[in-house]
């Protein structure tokens, strides 16, 4: 699962040019001096760190990535099928030949929902009949793929709905006011809507046409957003052909994640289910998605009034609101329990081994996955194939390091939030991050150009500069440094006359759609999302294939490796490093922004809701963190701690973040326990999520209780910082 479409790099440049290119650059950049200083480490143990993480980096293979890709997309792997669980035994095999420890599958089983039949017809003006199918490609052959399924919505209701048509534009709760204006209510009707104009999340979208009494929900990929307007349709480009078709679930995951029936508890097996009907994350409108040429004569037979200029998508029809076209809808969906599988491994930390430091990926897939989630899966099997190596050759991670293949993503980010659930406890103490890839590379290097993609990570602004640091010294898919490509995409992409500073590299805003979620808001530990993106519009179709990955995606597989060896510095750093490298005096940065553009946004005044005293103590909470990093770098360059006094201020470190959970979890949304970080219900990120919706609602004795709560935790965590700060000056 992913988000929205991205802006789009332009220049082209053919696969031969970027190989040529490769060759060079990989000629000319290459050493890191051993001597620069690593956040975390003492001076000496940074040496060692450099040395080892150039091993590391000249282990991942780009043609190993391919044999992986093309292994992992052969077949179609939605959660619950009989390839996908065979894909997890596959993948424990191989962490057992690549040198990985305690190799374990974790079952649970989780209400499931597959379609036993779908249809729609338009049954006036004329007759039609949606194939619900995408057309086979004659130079792709996996487009052939009998096993390929038709258009269908996780966990939509059934229902069997005949009645007129209203197009609601993107089904935002704004474009049914709009349609109110003009005197058409959808009560009872089939609703077509757009994906993304703007995007938000089609979970989103079907509870705002429950909401509004809608009978049917259809969403449908309009060329203006990822087809033929956007550039070259697949297979001679990244962008969806007329029949592509965006599957997906519509679960209402932003209130509760997971099983759908085991909210806040782990689907083990013998575990309590609540009944369906009581549960608050399934929809209750039947829905379908459509491609465009399924959804075409719907709209071009209306006959009302004219849709208005920003409604209008770039199919050569007149946009309507509604008139004379009427619809059968039917949606037959078999919802049972079934097992799905994590795969997990772990290579036992040699000093730390109670400290863990997580990677995962999911590996179910609408289709074949080529981008989502198949190009992840390549790029951890890279890295962990990697780390496995390096432990063979004797050279273990001081910390545990733990990887995952996570099942039912595309459901409700199901295997890692039962996983996450079930081992809560020790999650809460042990986690130091959990680093999340879901797609590597969701974009096209053919048309994007040698490092032209864009690096896209977003992260706790604890860890940004950590990254920005490993970024330095991460080979990126030319051979130059990834930091040099990420600042340069960056500018380009912000159509900045100059790279951004370091410090606005990162994204520290975190929304949801992938499985770091029960991570950061459920368990508040640390996390980070990295992946590659440019111009791709063939998500969750059957087109998202290897064809379209080794032909137009990453056909030389150097962004895969590229994405590789960022993960894995990250990663050994984590592992390795003396103090754990969290900056919370860059986290104070961020908070301090967040603050204000909620202020800004919503012209709070001072008698409605006072934030003065909040401001002050995010302050205080940036000094004191900008404080401890300063006294930690002098101390690990002086070279004087000893190793119990760094494990003592790691065990404080550790619990920075876990004080930002609030037990009673965010209004109206209890299993969102994270007081600065969730998501909004269209998956875009929210800061200070509590205080934010109760100032958009006008609710400001909520608000100021809120705020109360925010305020606690920060008193809680500028204490820690200074007593973490005295101790470690003592005797330093
Ligand atoms: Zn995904």
């Amino acid at each position: 699962m992913r988000k929205a479409y991205p802006a789009l790099p332009v220049s082209i440049f053919t696969t031969l040019i970027f190989s040529v290119l490769l060759v060079a650059q990989q000629q000319e950049s290459r050493s890191i001096s051993a001597a620069t200083p690593i956040l975390g480490f003492t001076a000496a143990h940074a040496t060692a760190e450099h040395k080892l993480e150039t091993e590391f980096q000249a282990i991942p293979s780009s043609e190993k990535a391919r044999e992986w890709h093309r292994t992992f997309t052969a077949e179609p792997h939605p959660a619950a099928s009989e390839r996908n669980n065979q894909l997890a035994d596959f993948i424990a095999d191989e962490w057992r030949k690549q040198g990985w420890e305690d190799v374990t599958l974790r079952r649970y089983e989780v209400l499931h929902s597959r379609p036993r039949s779908v249809s729609l017809e338009m049954t006036a003006p004329v007759h039609y009949t949606a194939t619900l199918r995408e057309d086979p490609v004659d130079v792709d052959p996996d487009t052939k793929n009998r096993a390929v399924s038709g258009a269908y919505f996780g966990y939509s209701a059934s229902g069997d709905v005949t009645a007129e048509v209203v197009y609601a534009h993107s089904g935002n709760p704004e474009d049914y006011d709009l349609l109110l204006k003009n005197g058409i209510s959808v009560k009872g009707k089939i609703v077509l809507v757009r994906y993304s104009n703007p995007y938000s999340y089609r979970g989103f979208k079907a509870l705002t046409a429950e909401r509004e009494g809608a009978a049917a929900l259809l969403i449908y990929s309009d060329p203006a957003e990822d087809g033929y307007a956007r550039g070259k349709a697949f297979p001679d480009g990244p962008w969806g052909p007329e029949s592509h078709i965006q599957r997906g679930a519509i679960t209402y995951d932003y209130i509760v994640p997971g099983d759908p029936t085991t909210p806040g508890w782990a689907s083990v097996p013998g575990a309590k289910h609540i009944p369906p009907e009581e549960a608050r994350s399934l929809p209750k409108i039947p829905a379908l998605p459509l491609s465009w040429r399924d959804a075409k004569p719907l709209l071009e037979n209306m006959n009302g009034p004219e849709a208005p200029k920003d409604w209008r998508g770039a199919l050569r029809v007149t946009y309507r609101l509604t008139g004379g076209v009427t619809a059968h809808v039917k949606v037959d969906m078999d919802s049972s329990l079934q097992p799905y599988t994590v795969a997990e491994a772990r290579i036992r930390g040699s000093e730390l081994p109670d400290e863990w430091v997580l990677v995962g990926n999911h590996r179910d897939a609408w289709v074949f996955g080529g981008v989502d989630p198949s190009s992840g899966t390549a790029s951890m099997m890279e890295l962990t194939r990697a780390l496995g190596e390096m432990r063979q050759r004797g050279i273990r991670p001081r910390r545990t390091v733990i990887a995952c293949s996570w099942d039912g993503e595309e459901y409700a980010l199901t295997g890692s939030t039962e996983w996450g659930e079930q081992f809560a406890d020790d999650l809460k103490k042990k986690l130091v991050a959990y680093l999340n890839v879901d797609e590597s590379v969701a974009g096209a290097a053919t048309t994007a150009g040698p490092d032209g993609l864009s690096f896209s990570p977003a992260a706790v602004a604890s860890l940004a500069p950590m990254l920005v640091e490993a970024s330095k010294d991460a080979l990126a898919p030319s051979g130059k440094w990834l930091y040099e490509a990420w600042r340069a995409t960056s500018k380009r992409d912000a159509k900045a006359s100059q790279p951004p500073l370091d410090s606005g590299l990162v994204e520290t805003r975190i929304g949801s759609g992938s499985d770091h979620t029960v991570f950061l808001n459920h368990l508040g530990r640390p996390v980070m999302n990295l992946g590659f993106s440019g111009d791709y519009g063939v998500y969750h179709s059957m087109y998202d294939d290897h064809y379209w990955m080794s032909h137009i995606g990453d056909p030389s597989f150097e962004y895969h490796v590229a994405l590789t060896r960022i993960w894995g510095l990250v990663a050994l750093r984590l592992a390795n490093a003396d103090v754990l490298p969290y900056d919370f005096g860059s986290n104070g940065v961020a908070l301090d922004r967040f603050l204000r553009e909620l202020e800004l946004k919503n012209k709070i005044d001072s008698h409605k809701l006072k934030l003065k005293k909040l401001h002050e103590l995010i302050t205080e909470f940036q000094k004191a963190g900008s404080e401890l990093r300063e006294a930690v770098a002098k101390g690990l360059a002086s070279g004087g701690a000893s190793s119990e006094k760094m494990e003592r201020l790691n065990q404080q470190l550790l619990l920075v973040e876990s004080n930002w959970l609030d037990p009673g979890g965010i209004p109206g949304r209890p299993w969102f326990q994270h007081l600065l970080y969730a998501s909004r219900y269209t998956y875009a990120h929210l800061e200070f999520p509590g205080l934010t919706e109760a100032v958009e609602k006008g609710d400001w004795k909520l608000a100021s209780e809120q705020e109360a709560l925010i305020e606690r935790a920060l008193v809680k965590n500028i204490e820690l910082l200074r007593t973490a700060k005295g101790s470690w000056e003592k005797n330093n």
